[in-house]
């Protein structure tokens, strides 16, 4: 679907236009392609005081991979961490660097007077992060925290880089990661996600890493020997997901209703994958799916896409929208993730990644069917991560609920309703199909151990809900 105003404001005249009406100015957002470096720019990595370095550490260990510049702030005691991992970082002067990232580690920040370290990181750079660039702040969660000025100093992040996120336009983004203590291990793929352009629409996010079963992978083919079932895979998102999943090695089974079977069938040939055709509503399903995932070993992801909206003010709301938007986009994916687990189609370390929405974190006028679902989405994540934490078999479930995207879903809104959608976030336009791809591939990745019962808004920090 296109967006003709974001093409426009690309030109030296709309940009021009745009800036004297006070429009929107929408940058072209860096986005991932295969063979390219992670982070194509340079690092500026800084710490705060303190006596812990197990973080430090853990940055200066997957730095060292991604082969990227590192410079450091000269009196930063940081230097000696990356030095141990091998990397010679530079002074950062305060001269013309540009940076792509600036990561702060923030662990070992204490008390409210302390956040001024995070001011005197970031202030003095502000300027120099290019397009496209990446504002990543590591913490303690601070849930876990007993000590109260410890609590509010590392609760205090949020509020930061959520502000940043707002102001520093250009395609930048902005995350707060909070690791807890005992699982800087499980950075790799979290830190790899948010520093690459594979995050391009993703910013404003508090995602927690915990422990979890470290599993080592090939980061040029995370997915690869991976068995992947897509609900929904015949278009949209559900298409993109399983042609990502599929890019990073991963055998990708495509799930769609019959109707579907000639667009699921070609997505499936292009990449090699299967097919099932069935809707995921009835009581064969489950049946269906477990009797595919044996035939290959088992499943190492399902991927609950496939979702609907019937919307109708709820006045106006008939009894079948209602029950068939819970039917499907809810209560499906519970006797779905029921039937699998106890018919063990699942393999150890495996994982669930669920489809949910801004509309069911904020509410949306004409969707109270919709919103509920997408609510409930999040609520048998929470739900269900507590129970696969307390199993042995090291699977995780984990939620992204994407703002507006550019689909078929989105291109039936009304002219002004979606242009307002589209507008109202930081980036000033719509994602891609692929954004909330590279979103479920990250969390879905074996490397992904550490993560369970997050909800990752995909939106360009939409103002819904925020
Ligand atoms: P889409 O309508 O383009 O695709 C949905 C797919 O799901 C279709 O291929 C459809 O045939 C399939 N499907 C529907 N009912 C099914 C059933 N009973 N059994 C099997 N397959 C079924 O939608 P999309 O925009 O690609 O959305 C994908 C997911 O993302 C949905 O869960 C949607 O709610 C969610 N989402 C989309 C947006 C957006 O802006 N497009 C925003 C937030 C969330």
């Amino acid at each position: 679907m296109s967006d003709r105003y974001g093409d426009f404001v690309q030109s030296t005249i709309g940009k021009k236009v745009a800036k004297n009406l006070g429009l929107p100015l929408p940058e072209s957002l860096d986005r991932f392609e295969s063979g390219q470096r992670l982070v194509r720019g340079s690092v500026l990595v800084g710490r705060a005081d303190g006596g812990d370095m197990s973080v430090s550490a853990a940055v200066a260990r997957i730095l060292s991979e991604l082969h990227a510049e590192i410079y450091v702030n000269s009196r930063d005691d940081i230097k000696d961490a990356l030095a141990d991992a091998g990397i010679d970082a530079k002074a950062n002067t305060g001269g013309d660097e540009k940076f792509k990232v600036l990561l702060f580690d923030a662990s070992n920040i204490s008390n409210a007077d302390e956040l001024k370290q995070v001011y005197e990181f970031f202030h003095f750079v502000a300027r120099r992060i290019e397009k496209s660039g990446r504002v990543i702040i590591i913490g303690r969660p601070p849930e876990a925290i007993d000590d109260v000025e410890t609590a509010l100093a590392q609760r205090a992040l949020e509020g930061f880089v959520k502000s940043v996120g707002k102001e520093f336009k250009r395609g930048v983004t902005a995350q707060l990661i909070y690791v807890a203590k005992g699982a800087e291990q499980h950075l790799d793929s979290t830190l790899r996600f948010f520093t690459s352009a594979r995050s391009a629409y993703v910013s404003g996010q508090v995602v927690r890493v915990s422990q979890g079963d470290a599993v080592d992978v090939d980061w040029t083919q995370p997915l690869g020997g991976k068995t992947m079932l897509v609900t929904g895979a015949s278009r949209g998102i559900g298409e993109a997901i399983a042609r990502v999943l599929a890019r990073e090695g991963a055998h990708v089974i495509c799930l769609d209703v019959p109707q579907q079977q000639s667009d699921l069938q070609k997505v499936a040939s292009e990449i090699s994958g299967s097919t099932i055709m069935v809707d995921i509503t009835s009581d064969e399903a489950g049946k269906e799916i477990a009797e595919a995932a044996q035939k290959r070993g088992g499943l190492d992801a399902i991927i609950h896409n496939a979702g609907v909206t019937r919307d109708k003010t709820l006045a106006k709301m008939d009894e079948e929208k209602w029950d068939m938007v819970i039917n499907i986009n809810l209560a499906s994916i519970v006797k779905l993730n029921r039937y699998l687990l106890d018919h063990e189609a699942f393999k150890d370390n495996a994982r669930i990644v669920c489809v949910s929405s801004i509309s069911g974190i904020a509410g949306n006028l004409g969707q109270s069917n919709y919103a509920t679902s997408k609510a409930g989405v999040i609520g048998l994540v929470n739900a269900t991560a507590k129970q696969l934490a307390d199993n042995d078999k090291g699977m995780t479930i984990n939620a992204v609920a994407p703002g507006f995207i550019e689909t078929q879903m989105t291109e039936a809104i009304p002219f002004a309703i979606r242009e307002a959608g589209r507008r109202m976030n930081s980036m000033s336009q719509g994602g891609l199909p692929v954004d909330v791809a590279e979103t479920i591939a990250w969390l879905a990745s074996p490397a992904s151990g550490g993560l369970n019962g997050n909800t990752v808004r995909v939106c360009g920090q939409s103002l819904l809900g925020a």
